[in-house]
């Protein structure tokens, strides 16, 4: 059932997820099989709700049942399907802890099969005399051949047993059967989908239809079928590439095809707010700043990318570019991903902008009732001319007076759809991103091919690189040792713990044991800080720490993103080795914001293996954010860059744009001719293009379709 194409009809048809994609886009959970408790389990595991996501879930291994020899000729250890009449069952007593044992034979000799945990009545699965085939691993046992935990079906079945099976990644409570039925479900109601690929570069490559496509990825034979340099492995990774490729592409033109609006800084607010803040700009503050305001003077809309590592100083440029918004009558906003962050902005506006005499205000969260309506009717009107606050400043009942320009810091934390609800909320707004993910140029392409980017590659005057050094969490007594001597002279020292999922309790259970034995340790002044902390509970740890309450903070990496006490100049990182370089790097760039050298301990658990040990020599190395990030890149892979814990890329599940580097340079290229010669997808490929869009969920990129 191909996709009818699009008649020329009403383009609000255009920018519905087209029908043929139904089937694909229901529910996991309304699948045959999918139970009230596995189906929120396995939308866990393959990383969303719908039928589409199984698909993307690739197969990680092979299990072959194929080979059928006799008893007698079963090797031990190998894998085998057996045809065998069944003899004598010997079940256990009761409650007794023995295995359920049943004998069964075929010409050529015997063999058992055992079950160890407790199996009820096995007759009704195996009654005596009757022929079956059982399939598992064979071993001895006392000399005769046994299968433990065999799969057992009628002759009849031999069919759908004697086979290669695809062998899923897993997690606790999904089991590959449960898992690959329902994939089989999926894929036997696949459609045929039009063909968004350009036929050329699919006649060279010799690449399989979409159907034919995911089919094969789900039907592997050999272990060679898994590599990702199969042809369907292929097709699959550039559909997702294009996809990728074109939806930040036809964000970029829409945004730049709309009118924007001239915010020429005057300078008037600029002026007082610089003299404020005390400090001369960096030559990189100094030229990005000069980019954006190329930007804002341009009549388009400013969608820019400010890298910058940690203490590079993006604040300030964020200020001067939001300052440009209120120089011109207008309001900006500023996004921050965490209540902590957004609170630190806050006291580092409040004093500039006041010497300027604008008004700067707070929204998060954790603004409820009258507070939150008082606050809501300054942004109304327009009294509040900077906005800074969390996820709350997207929400509906937000009304800006006049959004003209609206700054997303740690970009990362949040989606494309996010940033475009934002820059919603006003007319024309003129959009900053910040990250201090240094990112290296691949990823740049991937995730940001939509934006122009400014680099602050400087830091500040007067920083010294923090001294960082690794050390043997055997040695774990000294390390105490070695806090309570810095705490004694006056420093303030970050403990940081890692923390697999906030949600995993053993983790959090073993970050508060730390914390009680330090603080035994140490005089009780150890603050303890995590992400199952509410905000308020969170803001005091904090504020203690800043302040002259807590000497030490022990965290989980909640306090990774831009938090900002200048007091610290110590950090231990305990289970370094666990963390992304990238990770880590950000981490240490929290101490030596004061003066004076910083020093960080990389505690590691021993033994430390080879590349582990040059993954943390390169933050001995290196203070460098671009540098670590290239190099963490090529250690381990995109993930971690981007401060994901996944391995891949953020976004992408079927390709990993480092490994097929050439298809990501031909799928960029591809879109970059398609937008430039049919920019509203209206030609023969663009309906096929757009369901390859829906099917990629990038709707958002279609969305700016309508004005294409
Ligand atoms: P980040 O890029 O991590 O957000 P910040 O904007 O928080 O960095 O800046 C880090 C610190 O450097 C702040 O204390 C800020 O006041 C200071 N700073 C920023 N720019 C300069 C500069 N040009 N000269 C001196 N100090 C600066
Ligand atoms: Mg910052």
């Amino acid at each position: 059932m191909p996709c009818s194409p699009d008649g020329p009809e009403s383009s609000r048809k255009l920018l519905m997820r087209p029908e043929c994609l139904n089937s694909l886009f229901r529910p996991l959970a309304s699948l045959k099989g999918a139970g009230k408790t596995t189906a929120p389990l396995m939308a866990k595991l393959v990383g969303g709700e719908k039928a589409v996501d199984l698909l993307w879930h690739l197969p990680s291994g092979v299990v072959d049942r194929r080979f059928r020899p006799k008893v007698a000729e079963a090797p031990p250890g190998a894998l085998v399907t057996l045809q065998v009449v069944v003899e004598v069952h010997q079940a256990p007593a009761p409650n007794a802890p023995s295995p359920y044992r049943v004998l069964c034979r075929d010409e050529t000799g015997f063999v058992t099969l055992v079950w160890f945990r407790g199996r009820g009545d096995m007759r009704g699965l195996l009654p005596v005399g009757a022929e079956r085939l059982v399939s598992g691993k064979v071993e001895f046992f006392d000399g005769v051949p046994q299968i433990v935990h065999p799969t057992v079906v009628p002759l009849d079945q031999a069919d759908t047993l004697c086979r290669v099976e695809p062998v899923y990644p897993l997690s606790a409570g999904v089991t590959n059967k449960a898992l690959g039925r329902l994939i089989t479900q999926t894929l036997d109601t696949a459609p045929d989908l039009p063909e968004w690929l350009d036929a050329p570069l699919k006649a060279r490559e010799g690449w399989p239809d979409w159907r034919a496509a995911v089919r094969a990825v789900h039907a592997p034979e050999t272990l060679q079928d898994l590599d990702p340099t199969t042809s369907a492995r292929r097709r699959l990774a550039f559909d997702e590439l294009l996809a990728g490729q074109l939806a930040l592409m036809l964000v970029r033109n829409a945004a730049r095809e709309r009118p924007g609006r001239v915010l020429a800084p005057t300078g008037r607010l600029r002026a007082p707010t610089l003299a404020a803040v005390g400090f001369a700009l960096t030559g990189a503050q100094t030229r990005s700043l000069a980019e954006i305001d190329a930007d804002l003077t341009n009549p388009s809309r400013m969608l820019r990318l400010l890298q910058g590592d940690v203490g590079s100083g993006k604040t300030v440029v964020a200020l001067l570019a939001m300052l440009a918004a209120v120089e011109n009558g207008a309001q900006a906003a500023l996004m921050v991903p965490t209540e902590l962050l957004a609170r630190q902005h806050l006291e580092t506006l409040r004093g500039p902008c006041a010497a300027a005499g604008v008004s700067v205000v707070l929204l998060t969260g954790r603004d409820k009732g009258r507070a939150r309506e008082a606050l809501l009717a300054r942004i109304a009107e327009g009294s509040a001319q900077i906005v800074l606050g969390t996820h709350a400043l997207f929400q509906d009942d937000v009304v800006f007076h006049d959004l003209a320009v609206a700054v997303i810091d740690e970009q990362h934390r949040f989606g494309v759809q996010q940033r475009l609800a934002l820059a919603a909320k006003g007319r024309a707004v003129d959009v900053l991103v910040m990250t201090a993910t240094p990112i290296p140029r691949t990823l740049t392409l991937t995730q940001y091919g939509d934006m122009d980017v400014s680099r602050l590659d400087e830091k500040p005057p007067g920083r010294q690189p923090p001294d960082t050094r690794l050390v043997s969490l055997e040695r774990l007594g000294e390390l105490v040792a070695a806090v309570g001597r810095a705490v004694a002279g006056g420093t303030k020292v970050y403990w940081v713990c890692p923390l697999v999922a906030e949600s995993e309790t053993s983790d959090l259970a073993a970050v508060e044991a730390r914390h009680a034995v330090l603080n035994e340790a140490l005089g009780g002044r150890v603050g303890l800080i995590h992400g199952k902390l509410k905000g308020p509970e969170r803001d005091t740890v904090m504020e203690a720490f800043a302040g002259d309450g807590l000497d030490v903070l022990v965290a989980t990496t909640v306090i990774e993103v831009g938090v900002n006490v200048p007091a610290a100049t110590v950090m231990i990182v305990e289970h370094a080795e666990r963390f992304g370089l990238a990770q880590l790097h950000q981490l240490r760039g929290r101490i030596g914001r004061g003066g004076g050298r910083a020093t960080c301990l990389l505690a590691y658990a021993s033994p430390l293996g080879e590349v582990a040990r040059q993954r943390l020599e390169i933050l001995r190395a290196t203070d460098d954010g671009f540098l670590i990030a290239e190099e963490d890149l090529r250690l381990r892979g995109g993930g971690e860059v981007l401060g994901t814990r996944q391995s891949g890329l953020p976004g992408f599940r079927l390709s990993d744009p480092l490994l097929v580097g050439d298809l990501l340079a031909t799928a960029r290229a591809d879109a970059q001719r398609l937008v430039a010669m049919d920019p509203g997808l209206q030609g023969p490929r663009g309906n096929a293009l757009r369901t390859l869009l829906y099917l990629f969920e990038r709707d958002a990129a279609v969305k700016t379709l309508r004005s294409g």
